[in-house]
């Protein structure tokens, strides 16, 4: 597979021009995810995991809404740690330049204040960890009702963590007819509990 046979915005692939080829995991997740089918990737952190998410969520966005940021998001990716959260943001905002596309980093730790201003000003994707999300929609400043593209990443560090009843409590504040996206690196019986509960008839990748 190449670039050029994504059906997705000229001004995504802007972006990926900078890469050769797709990685494995890319190539296998975006066609699957691009038709709007729940998909389970088993893959490691370094394998490409996080584009091969977020391009799909891209098109999402333009194809359902496009429309400005607001303080409703519609993709939000629930991850195990601050870390890998804002490697998740960062890749985010190669897309703000030729998309337009807005993203919120929320994660623990840390005064509240600039994640809050964030979500007012308005965002297309928030990418957050579990405890400071609930924080926030708590509060009444995010509102993940509108989320129609969830993924979950790395999974299986989020449950060996100890955040499945965070999990649960936001994947169900979630919008109903969501698209679902589960990545995780092992898949024990208890990350295939989460994804028989909350993914619909999903396709699985392992590379
Ligand atoms: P990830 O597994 O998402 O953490 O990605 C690991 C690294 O691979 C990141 O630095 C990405 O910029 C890079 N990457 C993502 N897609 C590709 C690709 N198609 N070709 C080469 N590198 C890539």
């Amino acid at each position: 597979m190449s670039f050029t046979q994504l059906e997705i915005d000229e001004n995504i692939k802007i972006v990926l021009n900078k890469f050769e080829k797709p990685t494995p995991i890319q190539a296998s997740c975006w066609p699957i995810c691009l038709s709007g089918r729940d998909v389970i990737g088993i893959a490691e952190t370094g394998s490409g995991k996080t584009l091969a998410f977020t391009v799909p969520a891209l098109k999402h966005i333009k194809n359902l809404f496009y429309i400005p940021p607001n303080n409703k998001p519609s993709i939000l990716v629930i991850a195990p740690t601050r870390e890998l959260a804002m490697q998740t943001q960062e890749q985010c905002k190669q897309f703000d330049s030729t998309c337009g596309i807005k993203s919120v980093c929320i994660y623990g730790g840390v005064p509240k204040e600039e994640q809050r201003k964030a979500l007012r000003k308005g965002v297309h994707i928030a990418v957050a960890t579990p405890g400071r999300l609930i924080d926030l929609i708590n509060e009444g400043i995010c509102d993940i009702s509108n989320v129609s593209y969830l993924v979950l990443d790395e999974a299986d560090r989020m449950l060996d963590e100890g955040f499945e009843k965070e999990i649960r409590q936001i994947i169900v504040k979630t919008h109903k007819d969501r698209q679902t996206v589960m990545f995780s690196a092992t898949w024990p019986e208890s990350v295939r509990k989460l994804a028989n509960d909350f993914l619909n008839n999903p396709m699985k990748v392992t590379i």
